[in-house]
């Protein structure tokens, strides 16, 4: 902790200060410099920063430790690799996961399959809970979707990854898919957080729209916190001023998460950007920048598709992409 008191504050407001700051258990170093003193607060219980920064005398505080401890790069300088039957993610082979947006039929999930397997990806992704915007679109197939996802995944050798809107929805889709995928939408849905934190599921957690890199890893901290320790964070966009892409894709967040964290993170370049022309770019971004694996859509006849068809590759420039992907992995050190 640390607090700047204004240029001529006075003894008794940084005397304040202090006794504010002993009281929070700190154990405080003062620094008189030419023009501010300076506090510096060490131990001491988690408060607001913004509690000092509006005391007479103070110029600024901040807090120095971050607020997530077990998402946070120190608490495992190594990082982490999630390990799910034969497939690891984290900082050795990049782990491509592709499908479909939703599972829409056996024929287009099975086809689905056979692509992505064929192209090298470990993982099957397929909605059968959908977070749609509007309530009239397709809402995805239910159980009978996962039963299909399972199947064809099973047949192609293929780990499963899969969305869980609510808390109720867990037993279901831990019964089907290897990963649960939180949707943006439900990042800071603490209820599910808390409860996916009590289950040995990996959890796929995807940054939320709106949300700060810190904010996606006190989310995270929520599921670390409760004993589950596979957390795999997901980069896919967030709303900015830009209106050309769906979302503005933020690949400088994945440097900044392996910086600031030792979890794995994965990139969504279909939902980062809403079309399939500029799908091959940012995934292709995404891995030179670090990333431990891909999110991607691919559909089998993408012009059909009952959602995010514009997003979403075909079996054709999915093969293409992915031989692109294994120049870049290897340029940077890693396998694909
Ligand atoms: C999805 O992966 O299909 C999805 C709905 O993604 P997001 O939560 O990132 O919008
Ligand atoms: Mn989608």
């Amino acid at each position: 902790m640390l607090v700047v008191m204004e240029e001529g504050a006075s003894e008794a407001q940084i005397q304040k200060a202090i006794d504010r700051l002993v009281g929070l258990g700190f154990d405080v170093h003062r620094s008189t410099g030419v023009v501010h003193t300076v506090l510096g607060g060490v131990g001491g219980k988690d408060f607001e920063p913004e509690l000092f920064a509006v005391m007479d005398g103070v110029k600024e505080a901040h807090r120095i430790v971050s607020p997530y401890k077990l998402a946070s790069r120190s608490f495992r300088p190594g990082g982490t690799t999630v390990r799910i039957k034969d497939v690891e993610i984290g900082p050795g082979a990049v782990v491509v996961m592709a499908g479909p947006c939703s599972v829409e039929s056996r024929d287009q999930i099975e086809r689905s399959a056979e692509a992505v397997a064929r192209g090298g990806a470990r993982v099957i992704r397929g909605g059968a809970f959908k977070p749609r915007s509007s309530p009239y679109s397709f809402q995805g197939m239910g159980e009978e979707g996962l039963q299909l996802l399972r199947g064809a995944a099973d047949r192609n050798g293929l780990l499963v990854v899969s969305e869980v809107m609510d808390q109720t929805q867990i037993p279901l889709l831990a019964a089907y898919s290897d990963i649960l995928q939180v949707g943006a939408r439900n990042m800071q849905n603490y209820n599910l957080l808390r409860e996916l934190g009590k289950q040995r599921s990996p959890v796929l957690l995807k940054r939320g729209i709106a949300a700060t890199i810190e904010e996606l890893l006190l989310s995270a901290e929520y599921i670390l916190s409760g004993g589950n320790y596979d957390v795999i964070l997901c980069e896919r966009g967030i709303r900015t001023f830009e209106t050309y892409t769906r979302n503005t894709m933020d690949i400088s967040a994945i440097p900044v998460v392996k910086k600031l964290s030792h979890l794995p993170m994965v990139a969504d370049p279909s939902h980062g950007t809403g079309r399939r022309d500029m799908v091959p770019a940012m995934a292709r971004a995404a891995v030179a920048a670090g990333a431990d694996g891909l999110l991607m859509e691919v559909h089998p006849d993408p012009d059909r598709a009952l959602s995010d068809g514009a997003q979403s590759l075909d079996p054709q420039q999915y093969a293409e992409l992915m031989l692109q992907l294994r120049l870049i992995a290897k340029a940077v050190g890693r396998t694909l």
